[in-house]
C-alpha cells in the first residue's frame, strides 16, 4: 500500500484517486476549486462517470480516501504526488503548461524527503524536465505516467487498462509507480520520459486519424452508394486495422483530441518536422462539421435563415456531461451564424452554457422538436434511439432528420415519412 496525493479532482484526478483507493492505497485528493471539493465531500460528484460515486463513497467509508482544497495535505504524508491538472491549448496550438507548473511550485516545499512526483496530465515532450525545474529538489524524482481513460467509461478504463506506461530517468522510481497498478495485471512499459510523453500524443493522434479516415470513407460511400456500416464492419474484421474508433459521425471533439493533435503538430514544428498527415486529419475533421451543416441545408432546400432546428445531443459523446470542444457546439454555432434558431435537448445538460448563448435548452427530446423543420442528432445517447419517429413527426413542421451519429433505425424513420440523411449510408 502506498500513500498518494492526487492534485486535481477532474475526470482524471478524481477517477485516479477513487481507483487507487479501491486498489488499497491511501489517497488524499486536492483541488483548488473549493466548491468542487465541498460538493464531493457532501456525497455529490462534479462529473458524470459510471461507478465513480460508489468507489468514492467506499473509499471515504474505508478511510482510504479523503478530499481537501488545501495542498498542505501533501505535508509529511505523501510518498507520491500525482499531477492531474489541465493542460489546455494555448493560442499557438501548443499545450499550456501553466497549471502543471503552478501545481509543481505549490508542492515543492511541502513534499517530504524522497517523494516522487508523477505527471498524469498530458504534457509535451520535455515536461518532466520543466516540472523538475519548478520543484528544484535533488531528492525528488519526477516520473511520467500518462493516462488513457475515456470519459464516460473512466472507472472501467482505469481498472482495465490496455497498458501502463511509465517514463523515468530513475528506474527505481519508475518501478514504484508501476507497482501501484500491480493488481490490475496490465502490461507495463517502463521507458524514458520523452518516450512516455510521446506515446500519449501519438495514441490520441492515431485515434483522431482513425475517425477522420472513416468520416472520409463515409463521404466516398455517399458518392458511390455504399453503406458505411457494412464497409466499417468489413474493415474492422481485419486484425491489422481493428474495429474500434471506426464509427462515422459529426467529427471528433472533446477535451483531449483537439488540443492533443494541435500540440503534436506544434511539437513537430518545434523539432523540425512538418506533421502534414496530422494537419490533414484535423482538416478532414473541420470539413466534417461543414458536411453536417450542408446536409441540414439540403433538407431545407438551401435556406437556414429563420429556420427552426431541433438538436438532440450537446456533449461531445454519450454518457458524459462534458461539452468541451463538442462537435455539437461547433455545428450549432455555424447554424446560428447562418440565421437558424436552435432548440436543443441533452440528457446531461439542464441549463445554458455561455457557449450556447441563444440556444433554447429543452427538457425532453419531444419538447425540442416542436415546430422544427429539421432534427439533427449530434450525440449518440441511447435514449434518442428509442424515441418513436411517429411521435416526433407529429410535432415537427417538416419531417427532416440528419442523423449525424447513424444512431436511429433508418427504415423506421423513413416509414414514418421522414426525409432521412445519415453519414455514409
Ligand atoms: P479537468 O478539467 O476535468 O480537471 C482538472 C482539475 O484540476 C480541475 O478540477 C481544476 O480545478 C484542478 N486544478 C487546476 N489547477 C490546480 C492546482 N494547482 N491544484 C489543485 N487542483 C488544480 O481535467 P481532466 O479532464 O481531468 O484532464 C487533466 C489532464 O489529464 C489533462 O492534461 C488532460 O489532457 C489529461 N487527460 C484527460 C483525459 C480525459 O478524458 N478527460 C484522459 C486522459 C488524459
Amino acid at each position: 500500500m502506498s500513500r498518494i496525493v492526487v492534485i486535481g479532482a477532474g475526470y482524471v484526478g478524481l477517477t485516479s484517486a477513487a481507483c487507487f483507493a479501491h486498489l488499497g492505497h491511501e489517497v488524499r485528493c486536492v483541488d483548488i476549486d473549493q466548491i468542487r471539493i465541498e460538493k464531493i465531500q457532501s456525497g455529490r460528484l462534479p462529473i458524470i462517470e459510471e461507478g465513480l460515486l460508489e468507489l468514492v463513497n467506499n473509499g471515504v467509508k474505508s478511510g482510504l480516501l479523503s478530499f481537501s482544497h488545501d495542498v498542505s495535505v501533501v505535508d509529511s504524508f505523501a510518498e507520491m504526488v500525482f499531477l492531474c491538472v489541465p493542460t489546455p491549448q494555448a493560442i499557438d496550438g501548443s499545450a499550456d503548461l501553466s497549471f502543471v507548473q503552478k501545481a509543481a511550485r505549490h508542492i515543492s516545499e511541502l513534499m517530504p524527503k524522497d517523494c516522487i512526483v508523477v505527471n498524469k496530465s498530458t504534457v509535451p515532450v520535455g515536461s518532466t524536465k520543466i516540472v523538475e525545474l519548478e520543484i528544484q529538489r535533488n531528492d525528488v524524482k519526477v516520473v511520467s505516467n500518462p493516462e488513457f481513460l475515456r470519459e464516460g467509461t473512466a472507472v472501467l478504463d482505469f481498472l482495465n487498462p490496455d497498458r501502463i506506461i511509465v517514463g523515468a530517468e530513475n528506474f527505481e522510481a519508475a518501478e514504484m509507480v508501476a507497482k501501484l497498478y500491480e493488481r490490475l495485471g496490465a502490461p507495463v512499459l517502463i521507458t524514458d520520459p520523452a518516450s512516455a510523453e510521446t506515446i500519449k500524443y501519438a495514441s490520441n493522434a492515431f485515434l483522431a486519424t482513425k475517425i477522420s479516415f472513416v468520416n472520409a470513407v463515409a463521404a466516398i460511400c455517399e458518392g458511390v452508394g455504399a453503406d458505411v456500416s457494412d464497409v466499417v464492419k468489413g474493415l474492422g474484421f481485419d486484425n491489422r486495422i481493428g474495429k474500434s474508433f471506426l464509427q462515422p459521425g459529426p467529427g471528433w471533439g472533446g477535451s483531449c483530441l483537439p488540443k492533443d493533435t494541435a500540440a503534436l503538430i506544434k511539437i513537430g514544428e518545434q523539432n523540425g518536422y512538418d506533421f502534414d498527415l496530422l494537419r490533414g486529419v484535423v482538416a478532414v475533421n473541420e470539413q466534417q462539421f461543414e458536411r453536417v451543416v450542408n446536409k441540414t441545408k439540403l433538407a431545407l432546400s438551401g435556406e437556414l435563415d429563420g429556420k427552426n432546428i431541433a438538436v438532440w445531443g450537446l456533449t461531445f459523446k454519450a454518457n458524459t456531461g462534458d461539452m468541451r470542444d463538442s462537435p455539437a457546439i461547433r455545428i450549432i454555432n455555424i447554424l446560428m451564424n447562418l440565421g437558424a434558431k436552435v432548440s436543443a435537448f441533452d440528457p446531461s445538460v439542464q441549463s445554458i452554457d455561455s457557449e450556447l448563448d441563444g440556444v433554447s435548452i429543452c427538457q425532453s427530446s419531444l419538447e425540442a422538436v416542436k415546430n422544427a423543420e429539421v432534427l439533427l442528432v449530434l450525440t449518440e445517447w441511447h435514449d434518442f434511439s428509442i424515441v418513436s419517429p411517429n411521435e416526433v413527426r407529429a410535432l415537427m413542421l417538416s419531417p427532416n432528420v440528419v442523423d449525424a451519429r447513424n444512431l436511429l433505425n433508418k427504415p423506421n424513420w423513413i416509414e414514418a415519412g421522414f426525409n432521412y440523411q445519415g453519414i455514409g449510408r
